[in-house]
């Protein structure tokens, strides 16, 4: 019983990536008050091409950019871009290979450009800009998914903490990449990339894309140039510099590798080895394959968060990183949910990107749920029930939780949006909506989400109609109750038998405020040595279920597939639990057996479900 419940406690405290702060907003926060809009796409973004060498002494970027937009639709000889704190030295449009200066203001945070012409939306054009980046000497502030946003990071750049590396490392998410180029840091802006790193020649580099050229340069530097040929957003983009050792692995003949610190190279193959077999699993579950080039993960000192999904650059924070002798220890834990959940960031977020922070569960849900989906496929069905288990007691637990919807337009800050809803009770819905739809219609829904909006963005509505697509049904109650509103239904669950009618009556209470939820459930009757589904919808506040069943039914398992996102009271016998507990075969079963006895140790049924739970086969 200890190891399950232990198991149980862990997960709710390791699986929410990262660690979120619960805290109760002032109830009329004026910022709650401004609706979130979408941003405009007056330019898009085509290419950005940048050439950038590192001051670590004064912890500068100087950087060049050459950035191609078009207008989005309308006309326009404006552009205005996010560059935050920098110092410009020059804007230019170049036209033949010329540079011609243009006029701009700028408030420290947004240029504001005139073009030298009004420019129609089949017109690009290319804007030079000379800068220096000073991300250290940014007024900023993160959150509690992300402590900083200052973008990029001088990690001991003089040298003088002994035992610590000298690293650069970036962290776009969501909107610093603005910090270390101008740029239109936005989701719904997709562009290629080009990045031309100047670094000591002693560094190893690693940037999107493919490596497409190094050359020394003979003063003890070395320029490497990264290309990133398939468009992705502002905040994907990634540089890290610093003494790294790569190991070398493939997936389908393309390039996987990890970069750890030396010390640690002799444990990368354990702590990643899994990467390409997860690679495999995926590209088949989603029938789309690995979208990009390649796929590396590097490991850097006092990063500012848990992991971050760049395009094929995934950056990891040193709790990933930990000694064979640790490993040995470790079972599904924090660093290998990680692995999952970063490398499920590349279909759902990278391939198809959050339209906006209000639609961060198109992006982050969906990586939370497969840390689930990884658990059942590598560790089997019981370590997936207790993942998805701590997701759901890790929301239950946030109080203010329940009172936001998973798609929001009014938020008081955007890092707010990187919540246990978003993360943990989003990933229960899918859960749940899986569940209800069955393994194939739900994966194929996906599938036609991915390949309907590749390289574009996504909003809760287009999974939505993909859904309905692949399943043939409506889901607009589904996505009402779960996307646009918030809460969660609050059950109560009593029975009857009636012998003479051979009856056996369910009683179901919704005791939530508002509205009763619509849930299709099942419920598992097991009665005369066989079990017997039943699939029923709660539509009330009140809903009576009535089975005909032969002799009176040693347990009425109600929703027996343990998906659903609930509170309940189940008003089982304590028989009833031990019946669950040895017959129905779910981790949750297990544990809601073991739950209800330990609150009757006095009970001899109980004791020998807590007897018995001692050697349960979950970590038993
Ligand atoms: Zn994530």
């Amino acid at each position: 019983m200890k190891k399950l419940l232990i198991a149980g406690a862990l997960f709710s405290v390791t699986c929410i990536l990262p660690a979120m702060a619960q805290q109760e907003p002032a109830a009329e926060d004026p910022l709650l008050k401004i609706y979130r809009e979408t941003p405009a796409k007056i330019n898009d973004l085509v290419h950005t091409k940048l050439d950038v060498r590192f001051d670590y002494k004064k912890r500068y970027l100087y950087g060049k950019e050459w950035v191609t937009l078009k207008p989005h639709f309308y006309a326009t000889d404006t552009l205005r871009l996010d560059a935050k704190g920098m110092d410009i030295n020059n804007i230019s449009i170049v036209k033949n290979g010329k540079n011609t200066p243009l006029k701009f203001t700028y408030d420290s945070l947004t240029l504001a450009i005139k073009l030298d012409k009004v420019y129609r939306n089949w017109e690009t054009y290319t804007i030079y800009i000379d800068y220096t980046a000073k991300p250290d000497e940014l007024k900023v502030q993160g959150s509690a998914a992300i402590n900083d946003a200052r973008g990029l990071y001088f990690i001991n750049p003089d040298g003088t903490e002994k035992d610590k590396p000298t690293q650069v490392w970036t962290q776009g998410e969501t909107e610093s990449s603005s910090a270390w180029f101008p740029t239109i840091d936005h989701t719904n802006q997709k562009t290629t990339q080009e990045i031309s790193m100047t670094v000591p020649a002693k560094y190893v580099t690693l940037s999107n894309g493919r490596l497409a050229s190094q050359k020394l340069n003979g003063n003890g530097t070395r320029t490497d140039v990264w290309k990133m040929d398939l468009p992705h957003s502002p905040y994907l983009f990634m540089m890290a510099v610093g003494d790294f050792k790569i190991y070398k692995d493939k997936w389908r003949g393309r390039e996987v590798n990890y970069y750890l610190e030396p010390k640690f190279a002799p444990y990368a193959k354990d702590l990643f080895g899994f990467t390409p077999e997860a690679m495999e699993f995926f590209s088949k579950k989603l029938g789309v394959d690995y979208p990009w080039n390649k796929y590396s993960q590097i490991v850097v000192r006092d990063y500012v968060s848990g992991a971050m999904e760049n395009t094929t650059a995934t950056l990891h924070g040193e709790n990933v990183q930990m000694t064979a002798r640790e490993l040995i220890d470790a079972y599904y834990d924090f660093g290998r949910s990680t692995v999952a959940h970063e490398l499920f960031h590349q279909w759902f977020g990278d391939y198809v990107t959050a339209e906006s922070w209000s639609n961060l569960t198109v992006n982050e849900s969906f990586a939370d749920f497969s840390e689930t989906m990884w658990a059942e496929y590598k560790y089997g069905l019981d370590e997936g029930g207790a993942h998805i288990q701590g997701d759901l007691e890790g929301y239950l637990r946030d109080g203010h939780a329940k009172s936001l919807d998973l798609v929001r337009f009014h938020y008081a800050d955007k890092e707010d949006m990187f919540d246990n809803v978003t993360y943990a009770k989003g990933g229960t819905i899918l859960y749940y909506l899986r569940s209800y739809l069955g393994e194939e219609a739900f994966y194929k829904g996906l599938n036609i989400y991915l390949k309907t909006n590749a390289f574009k963005n996504g909003e809760a509505h287009q999974l939505r109609l993909a859904l309905e697509e692949a399943s043939g049904l409506d889901l607009n109650w589904f996505f009402n109750e779960w996307y646009f509103n918030a809460g969660h239904p609050i059950l109560d669950i009593s029975y009857k038998w009636d012998e003479g009618a051979k009856t056996q009556t369910v009683y179901v209470t919704q005791s939530q405020d508002g509205d009763a939820f619509i849930l299709p459930i099942a419920v598992d009757i097991y009665a005369g040595g066989k079990k017997e589904r039943h699939k029923v919808w709660l539509r009330n506040k009140a809903d009576t279920l009535t089975f005909k069943v032969a002799s009176k039914p040693n347990l009425v398992n109600v929703d027996g597939n343990k998906a659903l996102p609930t509170k309940k009271t189940d008003k089982k016998t304590i028989e009833e639990f031990a019946f669950q507990y040895n017959n129905a075969p779910l981790y949750v079963d297990r544990l809601e057996a073991i739950t209800a006895a330990g609150n009757q140790q006095t009970d001899k049924t109980a004791r020998k479900i807590l007897t018995d739970a001692l050697k349960d086969k979950y970590y038993g």
